[in-house]
């Protein structure tokens, strides 16, 4: 059996105050959710919220991680620092990340080695730009992102692959439940070639404009195995709410 995961994913929002109360909030909800639940927080709030999450149901993760071991890389965190904390895995490919600071396929599979020799499970994010889909290279794009990941570690080392069409990402557009079901299945293929049996169960997430209302519909796709989810996570009821969905489908 696959994981089903609901993933945070704060981005660079938060204070102190209002992620003691965050977590106040999800862990008073009456039913504990029967998916895995992962918070991905900024950097500096990371060990307050290991804290704050210590016994508890939720999962910490880091936004992102550096590649190098350690060394002159002036305001970047390691995957062993990370480790240290207890952190149980980190986004890495992040479009944001990609696209802002140009991080490369290449960066992309470094990030994923550092934190695996490390312990930690890396959430590998895929997707393509509007203009990509536009032109019908869908699953080239998302086949060159996961290829770079997948020539440096095995399937069962990812903690999940995350499908983030970039014209979905903050922009109320996600996409439609089949749209998103012909990628993740694209995905899963190119997993179970790598692997069949660990390939089977790594969790295909689905991230971009998740919200409580439209979850149900991409959680019947039978090759969507959770969300990554940005906006909606800020709420902690909201972010329970999606992974009521998760659980029910
Ligand atoms: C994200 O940035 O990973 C994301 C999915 O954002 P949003 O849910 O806001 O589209």
């Amino acid at each position: 059996m696959r994981d089903r995961i609901v993933i945070a994913n704060w981005k660079m929002n938060g204070s102190r105050e209002a992620n003691r109360q965050w977590v106040k909030n999800f862990l008073a909800q009456p039913v504990k959710l029967a998916c895995r639940t992962v918070v991905c927080a900024p950097f500096i709030h990371l060990p307050e919220l290991v804290e704050a999450c210590r016994g508890s149901s939720i999962e910490v993760g880091a936004e992102d991680v550096n590649e190098n071991v350690s060394g002159a890389f002036t305001g970047e965190v390691s995957a062993a620092m990370l480790a240290e904390f207890g952190l149980s895995c980190a986004i890495v490919g992040h479009s944001e990340r990609r696209r802002l600071y140009g991080e490369t396929d290449n960066r992309v599979a470094m990030k994923a080695v550092a934190l695996v020799r490390n312990g930690l499970k890396p959430i590998v994010c895929v997707g393509e730009t509007l203009e990509e889909r536009e032109r019908g290279d869908t699953p080239a794009v998302i086949l060159r992102q996961l290829n770079a990941v997948l020539s440096v570690i095995r399937p069962s080392d990812l903690g999940a692959v995350a499908y983030e069409p970039v014209w979905a990402i903050g922009t109320g557009r996600s996409a439609d439940p089949e749209t998103a079901q012909a990628v993740h299945a694209c995905i899963r293929q190119r997993l179970v070639q790598a692997n069949a049996a660990e390939g089977r169960l790594v969790p295909i997430l689905y991230g971009g404009s998740v919200t409580p209302d439209n979850a149900a519909g991409l959680f019947r796709q039978p090759d969507i195995d959770g969300a990554l989810v940005g906006g909606a996570s800020l709420n902690a009821s909201s972010f329970y709410r999606i992974g009521e969905a998760l659980c029910e489908h």
